[in-house]
Order: C-alpha cells, then structure tokens, then sequence
C-alpha cells in the first residue's frame, strides 16, 4: 500500500460537525493566560479538531508585539509545555477549528494576527458570513492581499479599515459587524482590550466568564467551569462588549427584538456540550425534552432505551423517564479519534462505524430496542448502527430522531451536505425507516423545537427551509477552495 493511500485527514463518520470555538482572556493582574485558554481550548475540543490557535500580548508590553502558535490537530497535539511556555502575555484569544468555508490548512487555523498602522489586532471566529464573498472581492479591488480563504480574515480586515476612521477599536469592531451578514461569535484582542461580538440573530453562544481579577469571553459555559472562573452573563445577539482595566462596556446598536433572533436550534441538539448553558437554557435539559416529546409523539413497546453516544444518551434518558422504559447503555465509544486517524478502506472488514462504536451485546441481546440519535445525515452511518444491534441480537430496533429531518442546506456554519445527499430529501420516513432497516421511526416534529428552549427565537433552516435572512443565491461553503 502507498503512503498517501492510507492517511486521511476526514473524522470516521458521516454525520454533522460543529465550526468552531473561540476563547479569549484578560487578566488584570497580569499574570500570562496562555495555560488557561489552552484549556478553555481543551473544554472546547467538540467544537472542532482540525486545527487550534493561541495568540497572546502584553497589555503593558510594546503595541505591537503578540507570541502566537497554531497547527494542525487537537488541542493536546498541537500545544506542548515547551511552545506554551514561549506565549508571554496577559490579553489573548485561542481557538478551534472545523472548516465549512475556507480549506483545512494551517493558513487558515485561527486566530489570525494581523498588524496595521494602530497597532496588532488578534480575531477568533466562529460561524458563517453569507457575504464574504462580496466584501472579499471590495477588499482584493481596492489593494488588499490575502493570506487565508477563511471569512475571518475578511472581517480583521474590515476591523483594521474602519478603525483608521474611528477613535476606539470597539467602535471599529462595531462598523465592520454592520457591514458583515451571516453568524459571527468573535473574539478580538486588541493591544489594550478584550472585545466580543454576537451577530444580531443569535446564530452561535458566547458568554461572558470572570475568575479573580481576570474576564473570559468564549463560546461556552463547559469551558468556564473547566477554569472554575464564574459565569457573568451571555453576550447578546447583536451586542459588542468591551473589556478593559474599567469593566465591561456593552453596545447593542445591532441589537433585534427578542422575536427576530435566531439561535441555531442544533447548538442545543448536538453542538454545545450538555453542561453548558446557552442564553439561560441548559443544554442537557433541552435534550431531555427532546427525548420526553419523542415518547409523546412516537410511543412504542419496548424493553430497553438507548442513546447513540455521545449526544443521543441525553434524549434517550428523557424518553426512558416519559415512557418508563428503562435506560441502558447499548454502546461503548472510542473517543480517541484524532485528525490524522488512517480510515478504513472501502475493502477493509473494519468500518469507520465499528472502529468508533461497539454494541455491548449483554445489554440489548433478545431485547426490544429504542435506539435515540441526534439525527440522521445521509443515513449511512444509522444503517450501520441498526444493524450492529440486530448482529448483537436486538429483537426489535426502533430509531428516534431527536430532530426533525435535515432537508435544506445551512448557510450559517453547520457543514449540511447538498440536498441530494440528504436522505430525508424527496423521501418519507416510512422510505427511510426501509432503507436504515429499522422496526419503526420517529423524528421530533418541527412544532416542538421552540419548547426545546423554553420559547426562545430560534433558526430552524434546515429542517424549513425558511431562514432569518435571505440566504445567498449559490453554495458559498468552500467558495475560494474551488
Ligand atoms: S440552518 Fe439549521 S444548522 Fe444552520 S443555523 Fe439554522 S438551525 Fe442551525
């Protein structure tokens, strides 16, 4: 077998990924965060596992000075004792990446660090731009040359242009987020502040942390609790913040009406970590809700419950508390899958499926099963699932669907494949439920998504086909790649 044969750089499954984290850090006192944004990074490693990024300053350092590292793989590869040890600095920003727009290169591992005539500007961003494209091409016309393909380097720019016109790098900050469409949570360290910004509609978290005499801005509550720093409160969408040696300034010129935001419903399906809480509603008991709806709305007979890990076993408990059916544990997980892991052949006997997931055969061997997963992509990756519990000995597997079916495309971030590859497009459940080979099936319904988070406005897309903003008019993921 050749070399180049063999390595892959794909994660082992077919299912969705989640963009990005972004953690950034200001400590008073002046004592160096590198350490503590490697492990907000390492609370935020679900979030994304091609690349990761630490960039710090000094605030009482030279302006234009900033110590950066970043590559390729998971947080606990890329960072050693020694390249941590050389990050002086008591402002920074950090942050991991999937790639949805822009290639999985170290070029485009953030944060970017970009140096203009005010000084050093360091950006994490999470989420997609729909027009990134058009600001990219004002911006190339008028002189600027790119280093990336990745929207954030278009919004540093935007940042660095502005603030020759305005007096504060949140004022700048401020106009380039009214020039930019789409879902941003970012995280910009300027040479003397912490800054984070909330696109109006809300599409992805970002909180507000304190621990000592230190703030932290990042994408989720999970990675305060790793820092045991306090949580202040949540960003709002449409809200720039401003930390410095005074406090936290707030501006909400872009602010909507509560109605009009536009949370992305799948952060609390499956992206954030269960622990988390995202605008005051936590992520676990939403799942549970799911899973208590699911039971509702599509009861069965059944001896057993199961979630497919990790994001399924919290559905799953909620319909085994609705149904009194009890809950078990039907697979065991391998969660040591790292970007370089080498993936199966089309030929080989072992599948992507097995090598991440085994059925404990004890648990569901003779037994009705109700197996709960987050969703259902391309339904490769469920087909296989169903039959590895029948192998096992399952009487009977009934799959539940913590969301509704995917069958429109998201421009805001989620890597969504195109409509054709969806199995819910053109299709009806009963034709799913035959092709996935399952006893029954049931999808939570669409009606049931805004009591998933007690009422708040939501963006459900994907599933309607109806988005807060028009979305553009050509696939624009991967866009400078092609
Ligand atoms: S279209 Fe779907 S995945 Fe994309 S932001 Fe909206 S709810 Fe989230």
């Amino acid at each position: 077998m050749k070399y180049n044969d063999v390595i892959s750089h794909e994660q082992p499954d077919s299912g969705l990924h989640e963009e990005c984290g972004v953690f950034g850090m200001y400590d008073f006192d002046g004592k160096d965060v590198a350490s503590s944004i490697y492990y907000g990074l390492f609370a935020l490693q679900h979030r994304g596992q091609e690349s990761c990024g630490i960039a710090v300053c000094d605030t009482e350092g030279p302006k234009g000075k900033v110590d950066s590292f970043k590559g390729m793989g998971l947080v606990n590869e890329v960072f050693t004792h020694e390249n941590l040890a050389k990050l002086h600095g008591n402002l920074g920003v950090g942050h991991v990446r999937y790639s949805t727009a822009g290639a999985s290169t170290r070029e485009n591992a953030q944060p970017l660090v970009l140096n203009y005539v005010k000084g050093t500007l360091a950006l994490a961003h999470n989420g997609n731009l729909i027009n990134a494209n058009e600001l990219r091409n004002d911006l190339a016309y008028t002189g600027a040359i790119f280093q990336t393909t990745i929207d954030s380097e278009v919004i540093a720019y935007h940042i660095a242009r502005e603030r020759l016109k305005t007096k504060s790098v949140q004022e700048a900050v401020l106009e380039a987020c009214q020039k930019i469409k789409g879902a941003y949570s970012l995280v910009v360290a300027s040479p003397r502040k912490l800054i984070g910004a909330r696109d109006p509609f809300g599409f992805k978290p970002l909180v507000i942390g304190k621990r000592d005499n230190a703030y932290i801005i990042t994408s989720e509550t999970c990675a305060l609790e790793t820092l045991d720093a306090e949580f202040v409160r949540d960003v709002e969408p449409g809200e720039v913040v401003t930390i410095t040696a005074d406090g936290i300034a707030s501006d909400r010129t872009m602010c909507l009406q509560a109605k009009e935001q536009a949370r992305c419903i799948f952060e609390y399906i499956y992206f954030a970590r269960p622990d988390s809480h995202i605008d005051g509603i936590s992520v676990y008991n939403s799942r549970i809700l799911a899973g208590k709806f699911l039971a509702i709305d599509s009861p069965v007979d059944a001896d057993l419950v199961v979630g497919v890990p990790e994001s399924g076993n919290a559905a799953a408990l909620g319909y085994a508390m609705q149904s009194n059916i009890p809950y078990g544990t039907a697979f065991i997980k391998n969660g040591y899958v790292g970007r370089t892991f080498i993936k199966p052949q089309q030929s080989s006997r072992e599948s992507a499926v097995r090598i991440k997931l085994n059925v404990l055969k004890e648990a569901v061997a003779g037994k009705r099963v109700v197996m709960i997963d987050d969703s259902i992509v391309r339904g490769t990756t469920s087909d296989r699932i169903v039959n590895m519990l029948k192998e096992a000995g399952a009487k009977e597997v009934h799959v539940r669907i913590s969301s509704p079916p995917f069958l429109w495309p998201c421009y805001f971030g989620t890597d969504i494949p195109e409509r054709e590859q969806l199995i819910a497009y053109n299709r009806t459940v009963e034709e799913i439920r035959q092709i996935i080979q399952a006893d029954s099936l049931g999808y939570l319904k669409v009606e049931r998504l805004e009591e998933l988070v007690g009422g708040l406005s939501i963006c459900k897309g994907c599933f309607t086909g109806k988005y807060p903003l028009d979305p553009p008019k050509e696939d624009i993921r991967g866009e400078f790649d092609r």
